[in-house]
């Protein structure tokens, strides 16, 4: 299998691909084409573990990794002490036909963890695959939860560096906490003064930028990408659509061959399309629901066929979900021009010119035979966490909880009553400010800090406190560097020049 760049100027092997990030024209790294699971395969996989299942996911794209290196890279990735349950990604279940997929039992506390303990193995096994003797230099954008986890994935690998931007005002309090307490002698931690969106542009002109990459050459650094870009971020997400269909039949919850709906809560489209591309390997998937917050460009793209990025751009309680240019997108548009770079292309030049591009009316209708999508503003969120929690005895933070506000609205409008599982996107005690006060009430938690927030969650639910929050009380403050936007190449230059005593 080999990869194409979307704007049509490459063909790579997977870890070239993995190890680039991002192609030279500016385009995303998309398979070949989509290796077919079959149902006997399917049925073999209920039962078999985690990790099993991906392994045999990973093995179908990533032809260039023998077995064995990506047994070794699985087995390092989901070693049951490193996560707080030892099935990775647990299936709880609040009715007969309403299902929760938790992906944050990580590390960091939300599900970029899934993908970012992985990547890092598959990106040292690609240097050394390409014979790279550089420094593979990982720059990220974070929007919140991608920055610790790639800290948390990159830190102390050898051969590799990790530098991340965030926006200096648009992540929570823990959100940064975590990231600037990171250790680690290859991390490096810098604030933008600017939202994602600024922060992701000015990462992605570095990898545009020839002279950049020229400067660092001359350091004996490589450039690349831990972003949802990085097809290696893609890969381990379509692993837990398996399992959750697997587990469900194994559970008696559904027929093999039935098809199912998830509702996922999207940002950069990373996730969803993970979902996107298990269905094209033969997964029996239904719906794709793609739920935003009050930043709702998606669902407005679904709707009309227009993607319009000339908007407000607003702060929610799902910070993590506060993006207006959505990378992985086109990665769907390549499938629904048919595979026609020029086309997209053209689509991404209006998008950098004018912030907007319109698909038509006949591709519209196609893409709406599979995708429905909604959103919640931050008042429907919190309207949503109490309800589950009254309905179900279940707290969701508040980027799950925008999804399961919208397949309500999904179910209400259609009818549809299909078999349907909610991708939880992170821990409730990540965002325990939020949670506490859709609970509570914003009078009962106003002069609370995040802490004690936390405090009365768990006295509330009866839920513990995930140590990774404990710890972070503890920890010394260790990053502290923040920049313009136009100053971000000036910024990874200072942190990445050789030290005295290196
Ligand atoms: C990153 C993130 C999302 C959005 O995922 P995408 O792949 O960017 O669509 C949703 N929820 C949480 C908690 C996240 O960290």
């Amino acid at each position: 299998m080999s990869f194409f760049s979307t704007r049509g100027g490459a063909c790579a092997t997977a870890s070239q691909a993995i190890l680039r990030g991002l192609a030279k024209d500016g385009g995303l790294f998309v398979p070949s084409m989509f290796p077919q699971i079959t149902m006997e395969q399917l049925s073999a996989m209920s039962g078999t573990s985690y990790q099993n299942h991906a392994e045999q996911i990973l093995r179908c794209f990533l032809e260039d990794y023998s077995y064995a290196e990506i047994s070794d890279a699985v087995q390092a990735a989901y070693a049951p002490y490193a996560w707080d349950d030892h099935t990775i990604a647990p299936v709880k279940t609040l009715e007969d036909n309403l299902h929760v997929l938790e992906l944050f039992h990580g590390p960091t506390l939300a599900f970029k963890d899934i993908a970012l303990k992985l990547l890092p193995h598959l990106v040292r096994m690609a240097a050394q695959k390409n014979d790279e003797q550089r420094e593979v230099s990982i720059l990220v954008a974070t929007s919140g939860d991608t920055g610790k986890a790639a800290l948390e994935g990159f830190k102390d690998v050898p051969g590799t560096s990790c530098t991340v931007f965030y926006p200096s005002d648009g992540v929570s309090d823990v959100q940064k906490l975590q990231m600037v307490t990171t250790g680690g002698k290859n991390t490096h931690v810098i604030g933008v003064n600017g939202n994602f969106d600024d922060a992701q542009t000015g990462v992605k002109k570095l990898f545009g930028n020839e002279p950049f990459h020229e400067q660092m050459n001359a350091l004996g650094k490589l450039p690349s990408s831990a972003n949802s870009i990085n097809f290696g971020r893609l890969v381990p997400q379509i692993v837990y659509y398996f399992t959750t269909y697997t587990r469900l039949v194994k559970r008696g919850a559904l027929r093999l061959g039935q098809h199912i709906n998830f509702v996922v809560p999207t940002g950069n489209f990373g996730d969803i399309l993970a979902g996107y591309y298990a269905m094209h390997m033969g997964l029996p998937i239904h719906r794709l629901i793609c739920a935003s917050n009050q930043n709702n460009v998606l669902s407005d793209f679904f709707e009309t066929g227009t993607y319009d990025a000339d908007r407000t751009f607003f702060k929610t309680i799902s910070p993590s979900m506060d993006i207006l240019i959505s990378s992985n997108l086109e990665r769907l548009l390549y499938e629904c021009a048919g595979r026609d770079a020029g086309q997209v292309k053209e689509w991404m030049q209006q998008l950098s010119e004018d912030k907007v591009f319109s698909i038509g009316v006949k591709r519209s209708k196609e893409l709406k035979k599979i995708f429905w999508a909604g959103f919640a503003d931050d008042e429907m969120t919190t309207a949503e966490i109490r309800r589950v929690w009254e309905r179900d005895d279940y707290l969701m933070d508040p980027h799950t909880a925008v999804a399961s506000h919208v397949l309500t609205q999904y179910r209400r409008q259609t009818g549809d009553q299909t078999t349907s599982v909610i991708v939880s996107t992170a821990s409730p005690y990540k965002f325990a400010p939020a949670v506490a006060s859709a609970l509570l009430g914003a009078d009962a938690v106003e002069d609370l800090d995040f802490f004690a927030c936390a405090r009365r969650l768990e006295k509330l639910s009866g839920v513990p406190i995930p140590r990774q929050i404990h710890e972070l009380r503890s920890l010394p403050i260790r990053h502290t560097a923040v920049c313009e936007p136009a100053a971000m190449e000036a910024a990874v230059m200072e942190a990445l020049k050789p030290s005295k005593d290196d």
